[in-house]
């Protein structure tokens, strides 16, 4: 049963760099090997892959668009595997031969429409690093049926991580990673987190040892000064410093803007999942947070749209999921003490949120009260709905019955008055 356990609520996560002898050597194949792999990361195909995401009218996740997204996705993800030699099973695995499956696509499923997406690097160990994104999407003031492209919230997220997980794969076999690399696209991110809770609880039920997880989140919109905005937020200091010097690290070796440090605030993306059951996690984002512009976003309505996105920051990211995926698979995380945590599971750990696991959902609804425009928007599409339904049509009968009932009634009593 989970209890909470708020001295167990510490998730450990040791990085290579903060390891006093290292395990990165700065001259190392590793190097070279993510040189080679970035280098490779193309805007065309990160725009192709976005177009693509945005083209569904929505991904929302209870909608049926919104699993036909999570379909494509499996299917762009395996796309890669072409080889007619390579063994497939109907579970979406893929393998050099029959039994010995290295690479796994699979459905997650959920108790609505869309499942979510895990793609699995099977590793020499079970120590799992996680980089994840979130398939849905959602128009805030009418889900179930306004336009809901999430251009930049999150399709530019899952195109650079196709892009790491096809580079990272491919040619088939990939070399043999030391830790299990997963790469995991969540359902229901807009409602609460509820998929990456449900993946996670399961990882948590099942006492699976994680390292880390880094989520990716609107990501193709950069500041002026353009930077990798990291919020490790509601850990242990070390392991804030930890993601904070690690992606600083990759930054500076493989990208050409810095990492910075910025902050939600609040559980704002499904990294707050991972914290939530124990798991060290941390996001990603394409612009600080407390920056100019972080809330003139077009996020959760039709407006958040292709033409607003930066593709070559999205490549960015792209690269930097391709080198934490290849550095930390390489890693010996178990050597560092601490890291790939396989301590006592079965808790939840959500205490550490100023306000609470859903804080995020009531925070947009909030803001939506606040958007006059918005609202008004909404009052509009609510009246044209009621006007083509016309419902008052059906109750006519009713209505005329008792207009007819209170008048004979009315001039009885004024007959009675009168009298
Ligand atoms: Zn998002």
């Amino acid at each position: 049963m989970p209890g909470t356990a708020t001295a167990s609520c510490q998730p450990m996560a040791v990085f290579p760099n903060t390891i006093a002898n290292g395990d990165i050597n700065e001259n190392s194949n590793t190097t070279v090997r993510i040189r080679a792999l970035t280098a490779r990361v193309s805007t065309t195909t990160l725009r192709d892959d976005v177009t693509a995401l945005a083209a569904f009218r929505t991904r929302y996740y209870k909608s049926p668009q919104g699993r036909e997204a999570a379909v494509w996705l499996q299917r762009r993800l395996l796309a890669g595997f072409a080889d007619p030699r390579l063994y497939r099973d109907r579970g979406g695995g893929v393998g050099g031969r029959r039994g010995s499956d290295k690479v796994t696509v699979k459905l997650f499923e959920h108790g609505w429409q869309q499942p979510s997406v895990i793609a699995r690097v099977q590793g020499r160990t079970n120590v799992t690093v996680i980089l994840a994104a979130h398939i849905d999407s959602v128009n805030f003031y009418l889900p179930s049926l306004l336009h809901a492209p999430g251009a930049n919230d999150d399709a530019a997220a899952i195109a650079a991580l196709i892009s790491a997980f096809t580079l990272l794969t491919q040619p088939f076999p990939p070399p043999s990673l030391e830790n299990t690399l997963e790469f995991h696209f969540y359902a229901a991110e807009e409602a609460g987190f509820r998929g990456s809770a449900a993946v996670l609880g399961a990882y948590n039920a099942a006492r699976r040892t994680v390292h880390s997880l880094l989520q990716f989140d609107a990501i193709g919109i950069p500041d002026a000064t353009p930077a990798i905005a990291v919020a490790a937020e509601y850990l242990p200091q070390a392991t804030t410093d930890g993601y904070e010097a690690y992606i600083g690290h990759l930054a500076s070796k493989y990208l050409d803007v810095p990492a910075v440090a910025t902050a939600c605030g609040y559980a704002c993306s499904d990294h707050a999942s991972a914290v939530r059951f124990g798991y060290a996690g941390a996001l990603v984002t394409g612009r600080r947070l407390d920056g100019e512009g972080a809330d003139a976003d077009a996020s959760h309505t039709a407006g958040d749209k292709i033409a607003m996105l930066d593709f070559e920051h999205i490549a960015r990211f792209a690269k930097l999921a391709v080198a934490y995926g290849y550095d930390l698979g390489h890693a010996n995380l178990l050597r560092a003490s601490g890291a790939g945590d396989g301590g006592v599971r079965g808790y939840m750990c959500d205490e550490g949120y100023p306000d609470g696991w859903m804080g995020g959902v009531r925070r947009f609804a909030a803001a939506r009260a606040t958007d006059p425009l918005g609202f008004a928007l909404w009052i509009a599409v609510l009246v044209v709905m009621i006007a083509v339904a016309r419902p008052w049509e059906e109750f006519t009968p009713v209505v005329r019955v008792l207009i007819g009932r209170t008048r004979r009634r009315v001039m009885g009593l004024i007959r009675r008055v009168n009298r």
